[in-house]
C-alpha cells in the first residue's frame, strides 16, 4: 500500500514549535488530488447572539493543534498510514453579512466536495454549518447529523433574523439539506425559554439527548442511541465546543455550565466508529475568552478524534 501523499512533518526531525501554524502542521495546499480530508477555516461570527470573536477560532485551533501526534492509541491507528490530509486554508467570508458569506463558503467548499475529499470546518460560529451542509448535500443528498452542543439551535428566528447560530438547524431541515430522521442532538442543558426549545427539535423530526439524560444513560448509552439514529448513510459531525463545560472550554460565545469534561467529549467522539462521516466541523471557539489555550487544545483534540474515525473507517474497509 503506498503511503498517503500529504502528512505532517516528522516532529523528531522538525520540532513542533517550528513552522507556520497549520492544523497538525499539515501542508497548506489548495490541492484535492490524492487528498482524503481537508481542514478548512471558516472565520465568520456574524451569526453569534452573545459574545463575538469566533472569527479568530480557526487560527486558535491551528495553534492548539501543533502538539498532536499522528498515532491514536485508543484505536491503535496511525492516521497518516491511511489518510492523506491537508490544511486547505480559509474560505472567504463577508464580515457582517451572513447571506453572501453562505454563498462564498459554499463556493469555497465546492471543489473539495466535488473531488470527494472530506471537508472538516473550523469555525466560526455555528451559523456556518448551514453552508457546509448545503455544499455537502449537493453531492450526498440530505445528510444525517450528530450535533454535540449545549443548545439545539432550532429557533425560528432571532430579532426577526432567519439566519443566526441559534436558528441554523431549523433552516437546514426546511431546506432539505438534513434528513431529520437521521439527526441527533446531544448535550443540551441550562435554563431555556420553555420546553418548546427542546420540543421543536423533536417536532422537526430530530432526536435530542439533554445533558441530564447523558448523565443518566452514560456515554455508552448515548453512543448506542447515536448509532441507532445515524447509522447507514452519509453523516456530518457538528461539534459545538460549548458542549464542553466552561471550566474546560471557557473560550466560547454562549457558555453553559454543567457540560462535558474534555475526556468525556473525546470519548464520545471516539465511540462513533462505523459511521460514514462525509464531513464535520468544530465551531464556537472564541480565543479572546480562552486561557492557556485550554479551549483551543480541546477543540484540536476533538478534531483529531474525528480524523481518527476516518482513518479507522478506511483501515477497516481495506481489511474487509
Ligand atoms: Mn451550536
Ligand atoms: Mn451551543
Amino acid at each position: 500500500m503506498p503511503m498517503p501523499r500529504y502528512r505532517p512533518p516528522d516532529a523528531l526531525e522538525s520540532p513542533r514549535i517550528s513552522g507556520v501554524r497549520t492544523f497538525m502542521r499539515l501542508p497548506h495546499v489548495r490541492a484535492t488530488e490524492d487528498v482524503d480530508f481537508a481542514i478548512v477555516g471558516i472565520p465568520f461570527d456574524t451569526g453569534a447572539s452573545y459574545r463575538v470573536g469566533a472569527r479568530f477560532g480557526p487560527q486558535a485551533i491551528r495553534a492548539g493543534s501543533t502538539l498532536l501526534r499522528p498515532f491514536n492509541p485508543a484505536h491503535g491507528v496511525d492516521v497518516f498510514e491511511h489518510l492523506s490530509g491537508v490544511d486547505y486554508g480559509d474560505v472567504a467570508v463577508v464580515p457582517g453579512a451572513i447571506v453572501p458569506s453562505y454563498e462564498k463558503i459554499v463556493e469555497g467548499l465546492a471543489p473539495i466536495v466535488e473531488a470527494g475529499v472530506i471537508p472538516i470546518g473550523l469555525g466560526g460560529d455555528h451559523s456556518i454549518t448551514l453552508a457546509e451542509l448545503r455544499a455537502l448535500s449537493a453531492r450526498h443528498g440530505p445528510l444525517g447529523m450528530i450535533q454535540v452542543d449545549a443548545h439545539p439551535d432550532t429557533w425560528e428566528g432571532y430579532w426577526g433574523e432567519s439566519y443566526t447560530h441559534g436558528t441554523v438547524f431549523r433552516r437546514a431541515v426546511e431546506e432539505g439539506v438534513l434528513d431529520p430522521d437521521r439527526v441527533i442532538q446531544v448535550g443540551m442543558r441550562g435554563p431555556i425559554y420553555s420546553f418548546d426549545d427542546y420540543d421543536q427539535s423533536r417536532e422537526l423530526g430530530m432526536d435530542l439527548v439533554t445533558m441530564d439524560e447523558v448523565r443518566n444513560i452514560g456515554l455508552e448509552g448515548v453512543i448506542e442511541r447515536i448509532r441507532r439514529r445515524a447509522a447507514d448513510g452519509p453523516t456530518f459531525l457538528s461539534f459545538d465546543i460549548d458542549s464542553v463545560d466552561p471550566a474546560y472550554a471557557p473560550g466560547t460565545g454562549t457558555p453553559e455550565v454543567g457540560g462535558f469534561a474534555t475526556h468525556e467529549a473525546i470519548s464520545l467522539v471516539r465511540g462513533l466508529t462505523g459511521i460514514d462521516f462525509v464531513g464535520g466541523d468544530l465551531v464556537e471557539v472564541l480565543p479572546a475568552y480562552d486561557h492557556a489555550e485550554i479551549t483551543a487544545m480541546a477543540a484540536a483534540n476533538v478534531v483529531f478524534e474525528l480524523i481518527s474515525l476516518l482513518a479507522v473507517h478506511r483501515r477497516d474497509a481495506a481489511n474487509r
